[in-house]
Formats: C-alpha cells, structure tokens, sequence
C-alpha cells in the first residue's frame, strides 16, 4: 500500500512528482505529501487526497530538480497532516518518504528517546529517520548511505523508502525489502516509483530493486548495493504498459472501464494459450513444472480477498477436470499456523499486483518446506513472480480501480484453462468435451459483451436497492464464490452490508434475515443444480424477499418467479463463472454511484496491501 515517487534529473520535479501521485493514489489516499530538494529541502503535506495537497502547495515555492512524493495508507497513526510523509528526522538531516511497517519501532522509539529524541508524529517511519540521523550523527565521518545501511540493519519489518540527505543534496537513496520499488532510466535522470505506472510516460527501461536491495542514485550514475554493502550489477528490464492503459479513456471511473475492459483482457489472457485451431489449451508458464503439477498429492492454492475467491473457483474446477485434491487458504492464515506441507504439494499463489504482503510470506514458507510453487500475477516483473518456480501471468492490464474486476475474471480464466489443461493432460476430458470447452473458453469474450450490453437494465435495478440495508448473494457449486465475490464487492465500494453463502446453507441460518426489504442476488444458471436453487428462489419468495436472478438466457421458470432477471449467454458449466460475475460487478458499480460513493477509492481500502 501507500504510493512512492521520486525523481532526480534536471527537469522540475515537482509537475513530475505530482502526476505520479495521482497515478498511485489507488494505493492510499488518506494524506499525501512532497519534499523538493534544491539546495535545501522543503516539505509540504497535508491530510486528504493528492488533489488536496496540490491546492496547499498552490502558491509555494516549487522549484527543485531533485524530489519525492508519497501518498499514504496510514498504518500506525491517524491520517493527519503530521503523520503524513516525508518525515524529517529531529534536526533535518535526512529526509524520509515509506511504504510498510517497521515492526521493531516502539523498540526503536524507545531506545532514541532515551538518547535524547523526541517525535512530532505517531508514525513508525519517524522513528526511521530518526534512527538514521542518530546513526550519522553519533559515528564520525560517516556517508548518508553508510548510516541508512547501519539504520536498516536495525529494522525489522517491510520497508520500500527514499530517503534524501541535508548533506549530499545530489543524491538520493532507495531501499526496499517487503514493500515494492521501481527505478525508472531516462537521460541523465532517473524516476522512483512503487509500480511502473508513473514511470511509463518518461521511459520503459527499469531495475525493479529485489528485496535486500538499496540504490545509491546521482542523477548521472546509478550505484545498485545489498544492504550488506556488496556492489550488484543492475538487471535492466523493459516495461511493456502503455499510457492508455493507465488513463481513464472517457469512463466516469476506473472500476467502469476495468468492467468493460473485460472482454479484451481475457483475450489478453488467452493470447498464445488457447488455440481453436490448433484445439489445444497450454500455459508454457507451467511447462517446466508440469511433472510436478502431474505427481503433486495435493494442491494449495493461497491468495487475499478477490483472489482468494478466484481460488475457491479454481479449487472446484482443477478438483473437477483434473482430479487433483485441492485447499484454498487465506494466505494471512496459511503462513501462521505452522501448515503441514510436503514436497509432493503444489502450492498456486494468486495475487494481481504481485506484492501482497502476506501471500509473499506465505509462497516463502512453503518454498522452506520444499512445495513447488506457482504464481498467479497481473504485474509482471512484481515481486511474486520474481519469487516463485514458475507461473502465468493473467496480461488483463493495469488495474487501477481499487475493487477489482478483470483481474478477478483473468486470475479465474487462467485457473479454468489450468484446469482443463490438466483435465486432458491426465485423460479425464475426452477430445470431443475438450474441443467443446476450448470452443467455450474461446466465446466468452463475446458473452461477456452480451452482458455488458445490459449495463442499462443492471442500472435501473440498482437504482431500486440502492437504499437497502443488507444484501445476500447465493449461487452452488463453483458459483459459490462468484457469490462471495458479489457481496465482497458490493461491501467494499457502497459500503452496504453483504453477504455471499451457497444457496443451500440459506435454511442453516441467513434466512432468519429475509424480509421485503431484503434483496437476494441469486446466481441460477442451467447447470446441474438449477432445479435446487429455483427451490430456494421459491423459499426466499415465500418470505417475501427480493430476488434478483442471475439466469442462462431464454429461461422462463425463473422469470416468472423472480422480480428481476439478468441473462447471461448459455455455455459450458466450466465458464459460467467468469461470466455470471459481469452482473454482479455491475449492480455494485451502479449501486455505489447512485448512493455518491467513492468508487475509485473506497473508504479505508487501498489497492496492492503490501503490509500485512
Ligand atoms: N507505516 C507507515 C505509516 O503509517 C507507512 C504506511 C504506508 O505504507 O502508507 O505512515
């Protein structure tokens, strides 16, 4: 979480650094900030948006060709003006901007104060750069990047940070471990930044700093270092995302243009995999684990949030076509109750941003315990696939909404296609049913189109509910988790209470809540359970509920039972999850904007949690 930016060079940099916090604010938007190097150093922050930020500094003295930018997610403090970054240390030699958490930090705190400090904020980052001007300023004719090592070798904890020093005004340092980092090379310039976005519209050649890494950076040289002091030669890679991709290209929000984005990601995702010509699914991201994914007694799947839904869809088709046994965990659960794993299991860690904290952990314990272990990304280059054996990346493009839409539907379509590789691979899908999914797989572009074209209809029952207290999503079988990322949905961006169960554990409890006022949004497709969920559909009417219905096209049973219906396009049961979740993404949408929420940035969430 929390959005970094710098930039050393000989332009401006404060026109550089702002554009760049508006790029990352989906990362944090409760306070922001900007220090300007130019000779001296100048800060300015303030609680609220980056917006808010630009009106304080409006009339300030901006000049500076050196400069870093941070907009918070607040972890300890509230957000607030002082709390906000850059934090200067007690007697303005170093200058600090942070991403993560410094665990050890009361420790830390308590030791500096001892020795004389004192804190303005309640933040763990004060105490860092405080702990680096106490190191530099207690041992003699020590360099700034001597005494940020010494400092870190202290930290325990996640940290992506830059620091700059009152002393070498031409420098600045960045240091990373847990909390991701990217430098950008331009001419005689460089660019700082937590993800690549803020940095594609100046150059596309970039070192993403590993963790244990820390760059010494003049705005001519770069200098790549462990924290342990060993000189590294950096790795330079090319970014392939281009400045469309992160614009919001006429949508009134991020999250509607990620919706209708979906049919062109998951053709991204397919791209090179599934072939109806060459009738053949393959994910050469796995060729080199495949014998272990063929022998593995057991797969894990871990992921947080929308992609731990992903994986509950996952478990239900890889356990179905491939006949694996397969457990989906919390990966903040997984990495701390001492798991029993084995060589022989497969663990598959799904995560868009390829950063999150605790799946991170979680891929780096099962690693210590032999598991052969598999990404599920949508940054590329991100920390995730760096650490894993092997993985697939899901291409759906950035995802800047924070609620997330395509890269849920990419993470499934990749673990659909996963499954069905597999499913063939071990002779449990005949060529005729394969050719039969591959054909379905190839559609869903178009049926996601179809349902899409519906956006009005989704809109005028959003309109209806919006004032609605509660709402409860049902749906069987691998529809379960559509149903759990409906309400997920809906909670996170309107900030109604919602709920997701399998539509026959409603009698077990949850219908206790059903009243006239209670909307139930009730996945009903033609598959092999359809029969028992027009029963529950009758069971929530005979209480006088709302039911809205997910339904295959054409059905009238349901439309005559229900009070609203959205078709989505028929197709193979394997499929039915990527779609069935369009409408769902829709009503929340709707529903969000119609009560004057903030869609793009939902309260108290911020996307990529890189603190655990
Ligand atoms: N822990 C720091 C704070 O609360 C940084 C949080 C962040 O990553 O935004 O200020």
């Amino acid at each position: 979480m929390c959005g970094i930016v710098g930039y050393i060079g000989h332009k401006d940099a404060y026109p550089i650094l702002i554009k760049g916090l508006k790029r990352l604010e989906y990362r944090g938007y409760d306070s922001a900030g900007i220090a300007l190097i130019n000779g001296k150093t100048r800060t300015y922050k303030c609680k609220g948006k980056v917006s808010d930020l630009e009106t304080f500094i409006a009339n300030q003295d901006k000049s500076g060709n050196i400069g870093m930018g941070h907009t918070r997610w607040a972890t300890h403090g509230e957000p607030n003006d002082v709390n906000a970054h850059p934090h200067i240390s007690e007697n303005g030699y170093f200058t600090v901007i942070h991403n993560g958490i410094i665990e050890n930090y009361d420790t830390l705190k308590k030791e500096l104060i001892s020795n004389g400090y004192s804190f303005k904020s309640e933040t763990d980052t004060e105490v860092l750069s405080n702990l680096i001007e106490y190191i530099f300023l207690s041992k003699k004719e020590i360099t700034a990047e001597k005494a940020v090592r010494y400092a870190l070798s202290k930290v325990i904890g996640a940290y992506g940070i830059l620091v700059a020093a009152k002393d070498e005004t031409n420098i600045l340092i960045a240091a990373r471990k847990g909390s991701p980092l990217v430098i950008g090379i331009g001419h005689n310039e460089y660019f700082f930044a937590s993800d690549a976005t803020p940095i594609v519209e100046h150059t596309k050649s970039v070192i993403y700093l590993d963790d244990g890494q820390m760059a010494i950076v003049e705005r001519d040289n770069l200098m790549l270092k462990t924290i342990q002091n060993d000189v590294l030669k950096p790795e330079v890679t090319e970014i392939d995302i281009n400045i469309e991709s992160i614009e919001k290209d006429g949508y009134d929000h991020f999250m509607l243009k990620e919706i209708f984005e979906q049919p062109i990601a998951i053709k991204d995702t397919f791209r090179g995999r599934v072939s109806k010509r060459h009738q053949r699914i393959y994910l050469g991201g796995l060729h080199k684990v495949l014998p272990k994914i063929n022998n593995a007694k057991r797969i894990i799947i871990i992921g947080c949030g929308t992609s731990w839904h992903a994986g509950l869809v996952g478990e239900y088709l890889l356990e179905e076509y491939a006949r694996i046994p397969v457990e989906v965990e919390y990966a903040s659960e997984f990495r701390y109750r001492n798991p029993i794993i084995t060589e022989d299991d497969v663990v598959i860690a799904i995560s868009q941003s390829g950063e999150t904290a605790d799946t991170l952990a979680a891929i780096k314990l099962a690693k210590e315990k032999g598991a052969t272990v598999i990404g599920v990304c949508n940054v590329v280059g991100a920390s995730i696939p760096r650490e894993t054996h092997a993985g697939v990346y899901t291409h759906a493009g950035p995802e800047i909404g924070v609620a997330s839409t395509k890269a849920f539907t990419a993470q499934v379509t990749v673990l659909t296609m996963m499954a069905l590789m597999l499913g063939r691979e071990r002779g449990n899908i005949d060529a005729k049913l394969y050719m039969e999914m591959i054909t379905a797989m190839s559609n869903v572009p178009k049926n996601i189109t179809k349902i899409l074209e519906q956006s009005d209809l989704i809109k005028k029952i959003a309109d209806k509910y919006k004032d609605a207290s509660n709402f409860l999503y049902l749906g069987r079988g691998a529809l379960f988790p559509v149903a759990l990322e409906g309400a997920l949905k809906l909670k996170e961006i309107s900030y109604i209470h919602a709920e997701g169960y399998p539509a026959a554990e409603m009698k077990h409890g949850p219908i206790a809540l059903i009243d006239e006022k209670m909307p139930v949004v009730v996945i009903a497709t033609k598959d092999k359970s359809y029969e028992k969920v027009v029963t529950n559909i009758q069971e929530v009417k005979a209480r006088k509920g709302v039911v809205i219905a997910i339904v295959t096209e054409g059905d009238q049973i349901i439309k005559n039972l229900a009070n609203h219906v959205i078709e989505v396009p028929k197709g193979h049961d394997s499929i039915i999850p990527l779609l069935a979740v369009i409408p769902l993404q829709l009503i929340s949408y709707y529903i969000a904007v119609a009560r004057d929420c903030n869609v793009d940035q939902p309260r108290n969430l911020a996307k990529s949690v890189t603190v655990e």
